[in-house]
């Protein structure tokens, strides 16, 4: 069958490769693959920054934004032939850490966790896949066409859930005003849940005009461009910041209220050196009781909570957020970025 396939840590080595078929057992759910989301990191796997094959063997299958549909599940799995699924990306290390030994493998302790499609474990982006039913999260048939947004919708829902664990150290907690800086997929995403929580939304890019702007108005918020400076007088009590750019994080810690929370979702390339005063910063974390946390990856729970949360959005804004879709047979395409890219998706359906 068909898989696209890198050797990672080699820039320019990813091709659609010819690889076996998964061999199917009593215990596991074999899935034919609809659609795969490409992000950030599958770019940066396929620029050779970033990503690892599985144990002895030299390339690793890639894609960890899935939606595919049940060809076959195990007898009281609870999933069915026919059944739209989501697959888990990480697995528990094999210790397992004292978060993977209840399921909480995205707050893994050692490190020793594998991703399917970019740590040492074959990713999604193959004709068929192969999962444990308790990895393969079950979707909306609503969600026919835009269920591949749910691991992007299962990060952000995880980090929803630490601002309000956060939030809730002290009793009179009541956010109202929410920042999302960028507007890729993260961020809107992160935005719809906002509005779902009835914050008053704002969001930040650098981008003016296009898609970004309106998806972001269609969900009630407010579009702030080109500048940062266009957030003056902004007192946001709640920061999701998706860029990852370290200028725009510095920036954002100065402008929240007192009490406020940052949170980190966006993953920086590293090498981008901004001056700051650590003293100053730390005189205002301080005195403002400021929490500034990163969150990355998602456990089942989040997945579950995300599946809800894009269950209850606007099918036609969900539809929207995937900018283009492209054959598996033009893949490269995929990679090739355009300007109004928001989520771009492979096709394998067709
Ligand atoms: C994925 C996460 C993963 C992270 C780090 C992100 O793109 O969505 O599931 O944990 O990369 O590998």
């Amino acid at each position: 069958m068909r898989a696209i396939t890198t050797v990672p840590q080699h820039a320019g080595s990813a091709r659609l490769d010819d690889v076996p078929e998964p061999s199917p057992d009593e215990h596991t759910v074999i899935a034919q693959v609809l659609q795969i989301g490409v992000c950030g990191t599958d770019h940066e796997i396929l620029d050779g920054a970033y990503g690892w094959a599985p144990p002895r063997r030299e390339r690793l299958v890639i894609g960890h934004e899935s939606l595919a549909r049940v060809l076959a599940a195990p007898a009281n799995s609870g999933l069915h032939e026919g059944d739209l699924i989501v697959g888990i990306v990480r697995r528990p290390d094999p210790l397992p850490c004292r978060s993977c030994a209840v399921g909480e493998w995205d707050m893994c302790r050692n490190g020793q966790y594998t991703e399917r499609g970019i740590k040492q474990r074959d990713g999604f982006a193959a004709e068929r896949i192969q999962l444990r039913p308790e990895f393969a999260v079950p979707v909306d048939a609503r969600l026919a066409r835009t269920g591949v947004l749910l691991e992007p919708s299962s990060i952000v829902a995880k980090a929803w859930e630490h601002i309000d664990r956060i939030g809730h150290r002290f009793a009179s907690w009541a956010p109202r005003r929410v920042l999302v800086t960028g507007a890729g997929p993260v961020g809107l995403l992160a935005a719809l849940m906002g509005t779902q929580r009835g914050h008053e939304v704002h969001v930040y890019d650098r981008v003016v005009d296009g898609i970004k702007p309106k998806l972001a108005h269609d969900l009630g918020a407010t579009y702030h461009a080109p500048d940062l400076s266009a957030l003056d007088g902004l007192a946001p009590d709640i920061v999701l910041e998706c860029t990852g750019a370290a200028a725009v994080i510095i920036d954002v810690v100065n402008r929240l209220a007192p009490d406020g929370i940052v949170c980190l979702a966006g993953v920086s390339s590293g090498g981008h050196k901004v001056a700051i005063d650590i003293g100053l910063l730390n005189r205002e974390l301080v005195l403002e009781n400021t929490v500034v946390f990163g969150a990355v990856n998602a456990n089942r729970r989040h997945y579950e909570q995300a599946a809800s949360a894009l269950a209850r959005a606007d099918s036609g804004w969900l539809e929207r957020m995937i900018s283009r879709r492209v054959p598996l047979a033009d893949w490269r395409q995929a990679f090739a970025r355009q300007s109004d890219d928001v989520k771009v998706v492979i096709d394998f359906s067709s």
